[in-house]
């Protein structure tokens, strides 16, 4: 079964491209309430009264997670890719709910804070599972001038697209043998597979858990090879351009990338 949320603020059931709302099943609150809660629902997929689903209705499945935190460096392919040494701790840092954004709405790009828009698709994992796209500022994360810091190249507003339902556990037989890719203006960038990972979903849950509290609704995520700043020439993201982050069945989202020039520049 997979769950998602709607922009009128509806909790839904999906099945098919049709949607049942959830208060038909006798839950009026939101997905993360659902997980909180730990409700049980009775699911009577013959029964149930379907709806057309479009997809410019849903919203992030979560919009308000207690944490998002990004496993860096987690696919061996990706590792290799990006000149550093296979990881032997789990390398992790966080991403903010400001940069969260709908599935299938626009990301922002705002050329003076970045030239180096790049993307990531990555297995999003809820008390299920998800797809999400890491658009990373990789001047404002990897350039001289960071220090190592790389919150501010993943915390651009409205840079993580997360959607666009979570798929239940029981539909996903193994979380580690998931093809996934991301696609550029259909130009496939990224194709790898969940087996690349170093640390497997289970294993990063009990890692993570032992630092710190995971609670209800937490989003966790991380990105295999192919990205764009490690191609020769590198490849960055601009006004106009297309992403799509897919995984093998779960699903897919897609951004269009528009110009936001807001900001003035910080020397
Ligand atoms: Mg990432």
């Amino acid at each position: 079964v997979k769950f998602a949320s709607r922009k009128d603020g509806a909790s839904v059931m999906v099945h098919n491209d049709q949607f049942v709302p959830l208060s038909s099943l006798g839950w009026s609150g939101s997905l993360l309430q659902l997980i909180q809660f730990g409700q049980t629902l009775e699911i009577n997929l013959e029964q149930s009264d379907w709806r057309p689903l479009e997809r410019s209705d849903l919203a992030a499945p979560i919009p308000n997670p207690p944490k998002i935190i990004c496993v860096g460096l987690n696919y061996r392919d990706h590792a290799l890719e990006s000149g550093m040494a296979i990881p032997t701790q789990s390398v992790i840092f966080t991403r903010f709910n400001t940069t969260l954004t709908v599935p299938f709405d626009p990301i922002p790009h705002d050329s003076s804070l970045t030239s180096q828009l790049d993307c990531e698709v990555e297995l999003t994992v809820i008390i299920g599972y998800s797809v999400c796209n890491d658009l990373s500022a990789r001047d404002l994360q990897l350039g001289s001038d960071t220090g190592g810091q790389w919150t501010r190249g993943k915390n651009l507003d409205g840079t993580c697209p997360i959607g666009p339902w979570i798929v239940t556990r029981d539909e996903i037989a193994d979380p580690q043998s998931l093809k996934l890719g991301c696609l550029v203006n259909g130009q496939t960038l990224q194709a790898s597979s969940t087996s690349e990972m170093i640390f497997g979903v289970q294993e990063i849950v009990h890692r993570l858990s032992h630092w710190f509290t995971l609670e209800a609704g937490d989003i966790i995520t991380g990105t295999p090879i192919g990205v764009g700043f490690a191609r020769k020439p590198p490849v960055f993201l601009y006004p106009g351009d297309v992403t799509r982050a897919w995984i093998e069945g779960i699903g897919e989202i897609e951004n269009q990338i528009v110009s936001s020039e807001t900001n003035e520049v910080i020397a």
